[in-house]
């Protein structure tokens, strides 16, 4: 894959064909200043189709949103050209503020400071509860 173009940025790999707008969401890369890429249905020896994500900005992502997303995903991170770490993140155990609690009740809809903080209970479903009233993830 060419990444000439990102000096200083983060580039988001093999992530499965059509999950790249989903975690682009998550990620909330709408709001950031800098130029971001998403690239839809590259063609991939080992996958057929996947979905790439180009940040051309030094910024902190929520690795456990990319987890979530797409745990075969791979994060690139290029400094001055170079790429500098590739890391696959797996399924996170834990999600810190990537989903928030649905339960009206929940002590996060009142606490807005609060962390939201949903932990895996289930590998093979991939089912997350709410740390605080076990409300299942959607
Ligand atoms: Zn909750």
């Amino acid at each position: 894959m060419n990444v000439d173009s990102i000096q200083n940025g983060i580039v988001i790999d093999h992530i499965s064909a059509g999950s790249g707008m989903k975690l682009y969401d998550l990620l909330d890369l709408d709001n950031l200043d800098c130029s971001v890429a998403i690239i839809k249905n590259v063609q991939s020896r080992k996958m057929g189709k996947k979905d790439i994500i180009k940040i051309d900005a030094d910024i902190e992502v929520n690795l456990d949103a990319i987890g979530y997303v797409d745990p075969e995903a791979t994060v690139n991170i290029i400094k001055d050209g170079e790429l500098v770490a590739k890391k696959v993140i797996g399924t996170p155990e834990i999600l810190t503020n990537v989903l928030k609690c649905k339960n009206p009740r929940c002590i996060t809809s009142c606490e807005q400071e609060l962390d939201h903080i949903f932990k895996l209970t289930d590998k093979s479903a991939k089912m997350y509860r709410c740390i605080y009233c076990e409300t299942k993830a959607k």
